[in-house]
């Protein structure tokens, strides 16, 4: 299979069957903590970067070969080995899959197009987002995610406060806290600030634990992510 994966299990979204958007690796950040190594392809511009005939084809043949694994799938979802709002025909792509096998879509995305409306509008078909958000100020966003030239983190906030507004399905907003970069009292506050406008679901909090390729990067404790859960709220978790 060239771009399907899985099912795999996780705490969050149960068993779920993974379909990349992109080659390896397309993606409009190049964030410290990415566990598929460097951006070879550091864009904003969307595309058909993989044929969605190609993608529903294969899901085709898997569905038709794995009926019993199937029924205890919980989700289809939409995430892999770059970004996969870049792909331009993603709305096409939830619509298709939805019609053909019958199971809820996630998509996990970094947000960097949310300030597109018409991206927004193709994502509505989804069943639940969960849009990354790892800095309020284009300081700290610069530091860890690294984004293509352009790419203003206020842009994807207005995004995320728009995309709410417009959505009815599930938002769960996923932070990651690195030590030093985006966990001090001043960022949390602002942090705290955007969740207040974005107003997710759930906020799930992470921090890198697995080795990637950059070398300084360090967790944040699990006494200070409990500090910071407390500060965000009921609706945050830590994942
Ligand atoms: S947005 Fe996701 S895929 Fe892209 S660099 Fe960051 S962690 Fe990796």
């Amino acid at each position: 299979m060239k771009y399907i994966y899985g099912p795999l299990k996780s705490r969050r979204l149960g068993l779920s069957l993974g379909i990349s958007l992109t080659p390896y690796k397309i993606c409009s950040f190049d964030c410290i903590y990415c566990q598929l190594g460097k951006t070879n392809h550091k864009t904003q511009d969307r595309s058909e970067y993989v044929l969605i005939s190609e993608i529903i084809e294969e899901l085709r043949l898997w569905l038709f070969n794995n009926i019993t694994k199937k029924e205890s799938m919980e989700f289809i979802t939409m995430s892999g080995s770059g970004e996969p709002s870049l792909n331009s025909r993603m709305g096409d792509l939830i619509i298709q899959i939805k019609g053909l096998a019958h199971k809820p879509v996630a998509v996990i995305t970094n947000a960097s197009l949310m300030n597109l409306a018409g991206m927004r509008k193709e994502l509505a078909h989804a069943d639940l987002v969960i849009p990354s958000l790892d800095a309020a100020n284009q300081d700290v966003f610069n530091k860890i995610d690294r984004p293509a030239a352009g790419i203003k983190v206020q842009d994807i906030l207005d995004g995320l406060i728009a995309f709410r507004k417009e959505y009815t399905g599930q938002i769960w907003l996923e932070i990651m806290l690195i030590k030093g970069s985006n966990d001090s009292s001043a960022h949390i506050k602002l942090l705290q600030e955007a969740i207040e406008r974005i107003k997710p679901d759930r906020i799930q909090l992470n921090s890198p634990v697995r080795v990637t390729t950059e070398t300084n990067l360090a967790c944040v404790e699990q006494k200070k992510l409990e500090e910071i859960k407390e500060i965000f709220g009921d609706r945050c978790e830590i994942i």
